[in-house]
């Protein structure tokens, strides 16, 4: 049986309120692998960017400066981002943990970078080894070096509506980082459910709490995990507020080593699906990200989790 019309795209109906346009920001090569238990040679990270591309993504994030010790599935970037360097009209973020991963990612034409930080104290404590005040200290001075390199600074901020130890987290304390990253000089933040928890009524509340606070939409991306099957709604939620950047990752790749479940980033098939359904632009091209995925699930020896994907590559 099939699944859908037979060109494996939705029937599109515009919703009101929706923004015309979306942009997809693609973790699958970076947030995906690292979060896999299987580390993929250089070439096929390679191939895989150079895949997602052709499927249209324009924001590719490719790989992590931070020490090989602590992501050994990323070690190496030195490697993978040459590999990319005929990508032009792509950005390619990078993940940079502090100066020394700065540098590295400069030295090799890195444009656009991304820090880490948490809305929490103990994933703070668990992820970079710091208070939540400390780990800000720390980016300082990465994020005003990136800038005066010319570079963007994205804002990653996990654990923004659930934690693993500290349960619900309050709106208030994560405007409050919120606020701080925009301060320093972060172009874009991206708000993360890291374990998947949030439902979308908890989401149009942080997104409106942050108005009030000046945290706009037009610098907001989310991030949201599909560990309680809630990323579409809450993505549907964000969009009803005008948020257009959404974070995905081809294939549903890579889980959260926090969350219960094996289940993490919401699939950008899944994504796809549901704004092109909508009259939403991407520019992606789902058949061809779909046959990206298929390729890269079998790079990994397990079937892609994504809905969408497993429909659109299913054969009678
Ligand atoms: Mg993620």
């Amino acid at each position: 049986m099939t699944q859908g019309p037979p060109e494996g795209l939705p029937m599109t109906v515009r919703a009101d309120g929706l923004p015309s346009r979306v942009r997809v920001h693609e973790v699958g090569a970076r947030d995906g692998l690292q979060n896999e238990s299987a580390v993929v040679p250089v070439e096929v990270k390679a191939e895989f960017v150079h895949r997602l591309a052709d499927a249209g993504l324009r924001t590719v994030e490719a790989t992590s400066f931070v020490h090989p010790r602590w992501v050994p599935q990323l070690a190496d970037a030195e490697e993978l981002y040459p590999r990319l360097a005929d990508l032009t009209g792509v950005r390619l973020p990078v993940l940079v943990p502090n100066e020394r991963g700065l540098d590295r990612a400069l030295a090799l034409g890195a444009r656009d970078v991304a820090v880490f930080a948490s809305a929490t104290e103990s994933f703070a404590k668990a992820n970079l080894n710091r208070t939540v005040d400390e780990s800000l200290a720390m980016f300082e001075p990465v994020v005003a070096r990136a800038r005066a390199a010319g570079a963007s600074v994205r804002g990653y901020l996990s654990m923004c509506f659930g934690d693993p130890w500290e349960g619900p987290v309050p709106a208030a304390q994560v405007v409050r980082v919120c606020r701080r990253l925009v301060d320093l000089g972060c172009d874009e933040l991206s708000l993360g459910d890291t374990i998947g928890v949030a439902t979308p009524g908890q989401v149009t509340g942080l997104l409106t709490a942050l108005d009030a606070e000046g945290v706009g939409r037009d610098r907001l991306a989310v991030h949201f995990h599909d560990t309680y099957g809630q990323a579409l709604a809450n993505t549907y939620a964000a969009l009803r507020h005008g948020v257009s950047t959404v974070d995905a990752s081809a294939g549903g790749l890579g889980g959260c080593p926090f969350a219960k479940s094996a289940t993490g980033n919401l699939a950008t098939e899944d994504l796809v699906w549901m704004l092109h359904g909508l009259g939403i632009e991407t520019g992606v091209d789902l058949g061809r990200l779909t046959a990206t995925s298929v390729w890269m699930a079998e790079r990994l020896g397990r079937p892609s989790p994504s809905r969408t994907v497993r429909a659109l590559s299913h054969k009678e």
